[in-house]
């Protein structure tokens, strides 16, 4: 036997359903984009010209389509950011931007939950923003639906409702750095591999969600993503 034996069993494959199929997409990394809606970066106070930015979550934060995700420890103010979510079946490093899409299987619904009081502590003290960011079950995602059906999206409503109130309304055509730049920019910092997934940052509108609310995500084209915020965990 040539494979390697674990001292522990390994740990389970992180994987987002396909739309219409038993067959899942599994993951390898999430990359965040920090800004890229004018509106939120306004609403967050801070300057639209700079060029946007990243940051990662662990692959085990997803969440599937209905989850009931447990109120995170540590904060008091949890906020939604719904995310047109990218998967990757192909990368690369220095991706030109005219290639870009070529790496994409599809795309799905997210939702980039955030400590946000503790992810401004962080950042005001100059600290990496992973307390805020990172935690368990922070990547809510539905179902994923492939480019061969969906066409390579510019444009479309991107949607949050909190309890049937509509919170975040924009569309994925005020992005400031489109899927493709954002894959090319990416692949200039990291090697991008198949399995890796982008959330392309969030139109304005992100409010707090608490224990009991049910967000209600949709991609005009892509697709939904239900999410219900449950108790915190003792
Ligand atoms: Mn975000």
């Amino acid at each position: 036997m040539t494979d390697k034996s674990y001292v522990i069993p390994p740990p389970p494959q992180a994987t987002i359903a396909v739309a219409g199929s038993d067959k899942v997409f599994p993951v390898r990394r999430i990359w965040c984009v920090g800004r890229n809606y004018v509106e939120h970066i306004k609403e967050m106070g801070q300057d639209e010209r700079l060029p946007p930015f990243y940051f990662a979550k662990p692959a085990d934060a997803i969440a599937p389509d209905g989850a009931t995700v447990p109120y995170p420890s540590l904060t008091k103010d949890m906020h939604h950011e719904v995310e047109l979510v990218v998967a990757l079946k192909s990368g690369g490093r220095n991706i030109p931007v005219d290639k870009a899409n070529d790496c994409i299987w599809g795309y799905a619904v997210g939702v980039d939950l955030t400590r946000r009081d503790l992810q401004i502590a962080s950042r005001d003290l100059k600290r990496p923003w992973e307390i805020g960011k990172a935690f368990d079950h922070s990547a809510p995602c539905g179902a994923l639906k492939p480019v061969s059906e969906t066409g390579y999206l510019t444009k479309g409503k991107i949607t949050l409702k909190c309890n049937g109130t509509l919170r975040q309304d924009g569309d994925l055509n005020q992005m400031i750095w489109n899927v493709p730049e954002i894959i090319s920019n990416l692949s200039e910092m990291v090697e991008l591999a198949p399995g890796d997934i982008i959330m392309t940052g969030t139109p304005s509108g992100v409010a707090a969600t608490v224990a009991g609310d049910k967000l209600e995500c949709a991609v005009e084209g892509v697709g939904t993503l239900i999410v219900t915020i449950g108790p915190a965990l003792k």
